[in-house]
């Protein structure tokens, strides 16, 4: 037992109020330190004869909080009041409406949003997804309930000593989840990297340890070198007048740990260990050329590495951040990066959106990429049809992506997530664009809805009418916008297509005197191999069905051989192969291309083109009978994949008379006579059929493109080898 002397706890909890006011003094206007005062006694009331797991008394924790919001956020009294007043209305008798009372209505708002995520997560659970979500609906009311609870989370991370192991973990847990994600989305640098130090602290000790000791270790000797780094540039810098400060220190313990994971290096491997960053007194008209004129300054002195400069003073981050990098080589060999950015700038990163609404306030920069991005979240929210551990992913991931900056044609600049497609672009303009969008032209050249965008192209959407969104779509776009918009276009599509599907079959069953009831529906699901009643009607939406269909429903002869002798409805391989070898004996369950003909429907594929010699699967298609596709074909991994039980092994015959369509690709230099010698050898010598020859020849270089029949691989082989042969001709290739 620890005695406790209250006296001196009273002075404590008194002298830590103080130091609040004097921090937030500067802005207050008159009447804020009486309701913040307020505050403070009905907080400390509230929590009186309460004690944290460390032993301290209660009233500490929101005093701290506060303390955080006002020095580390630079938010107002506002929050400083609801920051005072947070745990109050959940862990007290005061209740909500006593709040609005006595501090009106915006902070029982912003208290309100506190008390209702005061849930913890649960890593992977729904519940824990069903917390997040409902925290980041609280940004639509108000982004400081956000502000104040990573507050919160970074008090709790600065005490979590006193915590048992468990709820350590769990906590640091949640906090590299969701808390360090959020504060870097929104600016909060600081905090960001302290509450992932602070993450690494508790989960991974031993190597926070190790890295923490090694960064003091190595402390005189980093000191040295960043001295003499900066000299140079220090002396020229007050040389030409710039009112400046340097600041110089090692990259976070988090990020050292996590390149030297990435890297699988040690410590001392790890190329970049710090930064150094210098700040810039100037005027904001100013800045920007400053900050450019420092960079040629610094990289008088260093090599830059081409590689690493980024540039976000011309156009910032979309949360805000503003600041020119480059990573310069110093004289002993180490790579440093060095920062570049005014104070203006410097406050935002460090403050994040605060400081940004602080210097918008005073007139400086109209829709920021910031509110941009909250105005995304808002979209985001709105979309309420994803169950919330959808949300939460699409979320975090939309927290992690870098961005690509595109231009409309207009020269509007539109920042989208790294990945994004042409497509998403369409959508991010206007989701009616997006689902009529054909394609793209990005820099007046035209390419593919999936293209990938880059930084700084322009991109003018095609559209078309008759333009319909389908399943593909949703594996290149990478926004949520795009997304739910067209999951929302198939679902409403695939009702339609199932209603056509109902129609046809009631009609068709009508005709052929089929009885429509339950039980017809049950033995029609289990023949055409579907699930749902609804399934039935879009697969028949889909691919119709034919009258012989029906009518072996009706006679139930899907088992058996049709009167053609070819065999129908089979669906999946095993039966296909049960079938095939009780037509042609035991120990035959492959299918012969050329002989089988006649008791198997099947075709060879347009998509590749499988001529004999090739290697060959039969893949079996719900209408259209067999198909048979070459295994380099490129829908082959698809369809083995995700249809893996309808691939059925299939080779060719060796007597084979029948002749396949192919292509050959022919390039090299141009002479007279050359298309001559060519088509020579293909209709005189091989005696081969030609289907079509095109050629092209562009300042002596020779492209031909020939379509023809041949017999199998290796009268195609013979062809190339003779082919090749002619003077002139360099390369022969098949093409499909
Ligand atoms: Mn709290």
């Amino acid at each position: 037992m620890i005695a406790i002397d209250l006296e001196e706890e009273r002075k404590e909890i008194v002298r830590r109020y103080r130091r609040l006011l004097r921090k937030s003094k500067p802005f207050l206007k008159s009447g804020d330190a009486k309701i913040i005062k307020k505050a403070f006694h009905l907080a400390a009331d509230a929590h009186k004869d309460v004690r944290r797991k460390s032993g301290e008394p209660y009233i500490y924790h929101p005093l701290e909080v506060a303390q955080i919001c006002v020095e580390e956020i630079g938010l107002g009294t506002t929050s400083i009041v609801s920051a005072l007043l947070h745990d109050v209305v959940e862990d007290t008798e005061c209740t909500i409406e006593e709040i609005e009372q006595e501090f009106g209505h915006k902070v029982a708002t912003i208290i309100d949003g506190l008390t209702k995520i005061a849930g913890t997560f649960e890593y992977g659970s729904s519940q824990q997804a069903e917390n997040f979500r409902k925290m980041l609906l609280t940004i639509s009311q108000d982004l400081r309930v956000i502000l104040i609870k990573l507050a919160d989370r970074l008090h709790n991370m600065r005490t979590l000593d006193s915590m048992p192991r468990n709820k350590q973990l769990k906590i640091a847990s949640e906090t590299i989840y969701i808390y360090a994600p959020l504060a870097h989305r929104l600016g909060l640098y600081t905090i960001k990297s302290e509450l992932e130090d602070l993450y690494l602290r508790y989960s991974e000790r031993d190597a926070f340890k190790e890295i923490s000791n090694k960064i003091s270790e190595t402390s005189a000797s980093r000191t040295k070198f960043i001295n003499k780094f900066i000299k140079p540039i220090k002396d020229e810098l007050t040389k030409q007048g710039f009112k400046f400060s340097i600041k110089g220190r090692p990259k976070s313990i988090h990020s050292i740990w996590n390149k030297m994971r990435a890297q699988d290096v040690p410590f001392e491997e790890v190329y970049d260990l710090f930064a150094i960053r210098i700040i810039l007194e100037t005027t904001t008209e100013r800045e920007k050329s400053d900050c450019w004129q420092i960079y040629s300054i610094v990289t008088d002195f260093y090599q830059p590495n081409p590689d690493r400069l980024r540039d976000w003073i011309s156009t910032s981050k979309s949360n805000g951040y503003e600041s020119l990098h480059t990573t310069v080589m110093s004289r002993s060999g180490q790579w440093v990066e060095v920062q570049i950015r005014s104070k203006r700038m410097d406050d935002i990163a460090e403050k994040g959106y605060a400081a940004h609404w602080k210097y918008k306030e005073s007139g400086k920069s109209e829709e920021s990429a910031l509110e941009q991005w909250i105005g995304k979240v808002r979209d985001m929210l709105g979309q309420i049809d994803c169950t919330a551990l959808e949300f939460v992913d699409e979320f975090r991931s939309n927290l992690f992506h870098t961005e690509v900056f595109v231009f409309t044609p207009k020269g509007d600049l539109r920042i989208l997530p790294h990945d994004a497609s042409a497509l998403d672009f369409a959508f991010d303009i206007h989701s009616e664009i997006g689902v009529k969008c054909i394609g793209a032209k990005v820099n007046q050249k035209i390419v593919p809805i999936n293209y990938k965008l880059n930084n700084g192209d322009q991109v003018e959407i095609l559209t078309s009418n008759k333009q319909k969104a389908n399943e593909d779509w949703l594996r290149f776009v990478v926004t949520s916008k795009a997304k739910s918009r067209i999951k929302d276009e198939l679902k409403s599509d695939k009702k339609h297509i199932a209603e056509e599907g109902k129609e046809t079959l009631l009609r068709k069953m009508k005709n052929l005197k089929i009885e429509s009831n339950n039980e017809t529906y049950e033995r029609m699901r289990r023949f055409l191999r579907v699930d749902t009643q609804f399934d039935l009607y879009y697969k028949i939406g889909i691919q119709g069905i034919t009258n012989q269909i029906l009518r072996d429903f009706k006679e139930e002869k899907s088992t058996r051989l049709s009167k053609r002798g070819k065999m129908l409805g089979a669906l999946d391989a095993k039966t296909f192969e049960k079938k095939l070898k009780k037509a042609k004996g035991d120990g035959n369950d492959m299918l012969l291309i050329g002989e089988d003909m006649d008791i198997v429907d099947y075709a060879l594929s347009v998509c590749c083109n499988p001529i004999p010699g090739d290697d060959v699967f039969g893949f079996v298609t719900v209408s259209e009978g067999i198909k048979v596709h070459r295994t380099s074909c490129p829908n082959a991994t698809e369809l083995m994949s995700n249809h893996g039980h309808r691939m059925i092994k299939a080779k060719w015959t060796s007597q084979q008379e029948l002749s396949f369509a192919t292509g050959l690709k022919i390039t090299g230099t141009d002479r007279v006579g050359l298309i001559n010698d060519v088509t020579g050898i293909i209709s005189r010598e091989l005696k081969v059929n030609m289907r079509s020859l095109a050629i092209d020849t562009d300042h002596g270089i020779f492209e031909g493109t020939i379509k023809l029949y041949v017999n199998d691989t290796r009268h195609l082989d013979k062809l190339i080898t003779k082919l090749e042969g002619v003077d002139g001709v360099e390369k022969v290739n098949r093409f499909d």
